[in-house]
């Protein structure tokens, strides 16, 4: 088997594990239902590795290296050359078991079928398929390129064998592997995500300004970006969708979505990828 990885889903997490396998040396193939978003992602991915070149962290040559690795494909029977699969389309749970289904079917037998989800049981996911001890939560952090981290959540029935390869492909891209287990939110999103959703109730309530807000936990907690800027960055229907996922599966009302956070997503206000969330772009 090759070494290639396959990531399905172009949007901003993919295209940030497409860039970082790339640079590292691995041929890998894009996947996305959309052409026009494969097409944004080779162009994101273009002018993040040519930011590289002029900070002087990446040569020119291992530029177009890194370019000429990537294939891009919108059809999934792509996964059939892969011998690692990372999963990084829309946080929806019905979505990726559609996936799950399909790479199960159509990757080879000794492919490892990871995913990137925020939040959705690795268990549930892998209960579904025929190859349950090969699948893993690789959880990276936005944006890839820039974030160390990578969350690697073993599933109930994810086997040593699976997790010492993800960890060791989580190395060669340059990141470090921090091991958790599966519940829901893992360990990044069950501490994060309350703290955006009570900013937001924070700003249904008035306490606050979405800027004043902000402006407390920066200056305050010396937080880089301030909660509200944050969520908009990672995606308002991204953090209501993990919310519910933590809210149905823990079952405590504490992780209740903010009703304002709705109203936002309901109205198609997504955050940045929509040009507006809590701030317009
Ligand atoms: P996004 O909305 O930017 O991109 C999702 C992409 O998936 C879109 O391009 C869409 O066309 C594509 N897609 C939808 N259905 C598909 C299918 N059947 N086959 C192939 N492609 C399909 O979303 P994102 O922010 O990149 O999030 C992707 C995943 O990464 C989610 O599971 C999310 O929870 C997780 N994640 C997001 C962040 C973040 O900060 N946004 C951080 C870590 C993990």
């Amino acid at each position: 088997m090759s070494d290639r990885v396959a990531v399905i889903g172009a949007g901003q997490m993919g295209n940030g594990i497409v860039h970082v396998c790339a640079v590292a040396g691995y041929d890998v193939t894009m996947i996305d239902v959309s052409q026009s978003a494969l097409d944004k992602a080779k162009a994101t991915i273009d002018k993040n590795l040519e930011r590289q070149v002029t900070k002087g962290t990446l040569d020119p040559a291992a530029k177009a290296a890194a370019v000429a690795r990537i294939a891009t494909s919108t059809t999934i029977d792509a996964v059939s050359t892969a011998a690692f699969v990372i999963e990084a389309a829309t946080e929806n749970v019905e979505l990726k078991h559609k996936i799950f289904a399909d790479i199960d079917r159509l990757a080879p037998a000794g492919a490892i079928l990871a995913t990137n989800t925020s939040s959705i049981s690795i268990t549930e996911i892998a209960g579904r398929v025929k190859r349950p001890e090969m699948v893993i939560g690789m959880h990276f952090m936005n944006p890839v390129p820039v974030m160390q981290l990578i969350e690697i959540i073993r599933g109930l029935a994810t086997s040593d064998e699976t997790t010492e390869r993800t960890v060791a492909l989580a190395k060669a891209v340059g990141k470090t592997p921090v091991e958790v287990n599966d519940y829901p939110g893992f360990v990044a999103n069950r501490i994060l995500m309350p703290m955006i959703n009570e900013a937001v109730f924070c700003v249904m309530e008035g306490v606050g300004t979405p800027a004043a807000i902000d402006q407390v936990m920066k200056l305050g907690m010396n937080h880089p970006m301030g909660p509200l800027a944050l969520a908009d960055f990672i995606g308002l229907d991204t953090c209501l969708a993990i919310l519910e996922v933590m809210h149905h599966g823990l079952g405590d009302p504490k992780y209740r979505p903010c009703p304002l956070l709705r109203k936002y997503v309901a109205q198609g206000w997504l955050g940045k990828k929509s040009g507006r969330g809590f701030y317009t772009y």
